[in-house]
């Protein structure tokens, strides 16, 4: 049998409904309810995350049978209680009360090279939060799940993790776009790790029933086992952990601007209170620079959740949870102050980020014009993000900008059809651009020491692999006519997003025409 370290501080820690029956309920007043996972006889495992595996330091050749049962939901191992987290939420801006792990079953948490991991199963079965759902989820948003969380993990994303999928032999019925025709499909289980699953919706659930005991009980629970290093005490200990929260949050949103990674649904009750990308649902990859773009046609009246509003959601997102804390912290301007700072954090922050997207090595009165300017440009005419940003060490103060704009011209959707007056703007931001580089090789006296600084740079901000939202579909495809072939093929991919790999080259493509409007590439709904 497969030997793990368990050791369970979430239901160690906060109360448990004794309610022994797995029923649709409301619950109040406790944390978690118990709720066993579906033992499908059929199931079968597709893909196992070999690097997370290796961070845990697993042999899964060693107990390949208990290791296989496990991760599919057959397997409780000894000593240990699934349950499902209680947490309410606010969903697209309104508050939409308790929700809960509906389709997400915590086996236990270990202890794997002193890192805490909490193991959970997506779409392993009802549970008291299942509301009208079913608890299941389907191969489609299961693998998108699986692919991302991995990919996002080596592009440096702060995020929740991947170990197995598997498909669980029965089928699910789902209506992909909510018009009125729902059809069968295969239905799978994704075995996410996270040190926590706790999210802002956990703390808003507990306020929202004036629970101020169990309230201050998880914030001490999370304070505790996740923000140790916070050393104050009394009100000052929760406003610190607001400010660690605002901080990682930022920092998270920051990354997701940085890589053109698009959520969907950032709702409270999708954001983890250890500032982890979580819940990948309608998610998708931004190919035409577009702030206005998202992928969740469910959000496609307001775009509240598009690519350019996401700073200032994670922003709405926290005062939310500002709210929820309030009965410990009773101090309005303190929390105040802490979101007034996330946004001047934000615009020094983004400078940052932008300035190594840029691959510039120095720091200049003039940079955010810069940065504003080819946000501006960008948006003229379509043009891919990966492929753009990636290519810009094509560019440097030798070129003349007509030259430059050509070098980058493979980044643009349809570049034959540029207006001129849109080749004037691009030239103009070129010029620019061009003589800020020179303001750099200034800087730095050895010529071949810039270059590999900008170089290197360039290379570490802008990803040349992402999983771009085709890609993703294309696995989706061939894996519902069971070839799994191209789940290992992206994964492999994804493991090295910022090197250079010549076998997978085909993989740096601007999204094909076919994906341009196409369901599963362009248009994701929440239906999974
Ligand atoms: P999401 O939009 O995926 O973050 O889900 C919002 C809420 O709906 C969460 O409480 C989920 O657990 C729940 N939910 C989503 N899909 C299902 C399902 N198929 N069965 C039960 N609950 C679900
Ligand atoms: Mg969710």
């Amino acid at each position: 049998m497969i030997k793990l370290n368990i050791d369970n501080s979430f239901t160690a820690s906060l109360p448990k409904d004794e309610e022994p029956e797995n029923y649709v309920r409301t619950v109040s007043d406790f944390a978690y309810c118990r709720a066993i996972p579906l033992s499908f006889p059929k199931s079968q495992l597709v893909h196992t995350s070999t690097q997370l595996l290796k961070e845990l330091e697993l042999d899964p050749y060693a107990d390949e049978e208990s290791f296989k049962k496990l991760v599919k939901g057959q397997f409780i191992y000894p000593d240990t209680e699934p349950y499902a987290m209680g947490y309410a939420g606010h969903q697209f801006g309104n508050w939409a009360g308790q929700l809960g792990d509906g389709r997400a079953i915590n086996l236990f948490e270990s202890i794997h090279n002193k890192k805490r991991w909490t193991w959970q199963l997506k779409g392993a079965g009802p549970t008291p939060f299942s509301r009208r759902g079913d608890g299941l989820a389907v191969l489609r948003s299961s693998i998108r799940e699986h692919l991302c969380s991995e990919a996002m993990y080596h592009l440096g994303v702060p995020t929740t993790r991947s170990l197995a999928l598997s498909i669980t032999g029965e089928e699910v019925l789902r209506d992909v776009m909510y018009d009125g025709n729902p059809a069968h499909e295969k239905g799978a289980v994704v075995c996410r790790l996270s040190p926590s699953f706790v999210r802002f919706g956990n703390f808003e659930w507990f306020a929202s029933q004036g629970n101020t005991g169990l309230l201050k009980q998880l914030t001490d629970y999370v304070i505790n086992h996740f923000y140790d290093h916070i050393t104050s005490h009394g009100t000052q200990r929760y406003l610190d952990f607001f400010q660690e929260v605002s901080t990682r949050t930022l920092n998270m949103i920051i990354h997701w601007q940085r890589v053109g990674f698009v959520h969907g649904v950032m709702n409270t009750d999708n954001m983890s209170i250890l500032g982890l990308t979580i819940d990948y649902g309608p998610y998708g990859w931004l190919e035409p620079y577009d702030h206005g773009w998202t992928p969740n046609t469910t959000d496609r009246e307001h775009k509240r959740y598009r690519y350019g509003a996401q700073p200032e959601i994670g922003l709405w997102n926290l005062l939310q949870l500002a709210n929820a804390l309030f009965e410990l912290i009773n101090d309005a301007p303190a929390l105040e102050a802490i979101l007034n700072q996330y946004k001047t954090d934000y615009q020094n922050k983004h400078l940052t980020v932008m300035r190594g997207k840029l691959g510039l090595l120095t720091v200049q009165d003039n940079d955010q014009n810069l940065v504003s300017n080819l946000i501006e440009v960008l948006h003229l005419h379509e043009v891919d993000m990966t492929i753009f940003f990636r290519e810009l060490h094509k560019i440097d103060d030798n070129n003349i900008t007509e030259k430059a704009l050509e070098n980058l011209s493979i980044a643009f959707y349809d570049y034959e059809s540029l207006s001129e007056a849109h080749r004037l703007r691009w030239t103009d931001w070129l010029e620019i651009y061009i003589k800020r580089i020179a303001v750099d090789r200034n800087a730095v006296e050895d010529d071949s020491a810039f270059a590999k600084a900008r170089s290197q740079q360039l290379n570490s901000s802008n990803p040349k692999y992402v999983l771009r939202n085709y890609m993703a579909q294309l696995a989706i495809e061939s894996a519902e006519k069971g070839d799994y072939n191209l789940i290992h093929e992206l994964y492999t991919l994804l493991q090295r997003p910022y090197d250079e790999q010549p076998e997978f080259e085909k993989w740096y493509a601007k999204r094909p025409e076919w994906a341009r409007s196409k369901i599963g590439c362009s248009m994701l709904s929440c239906s999974s």
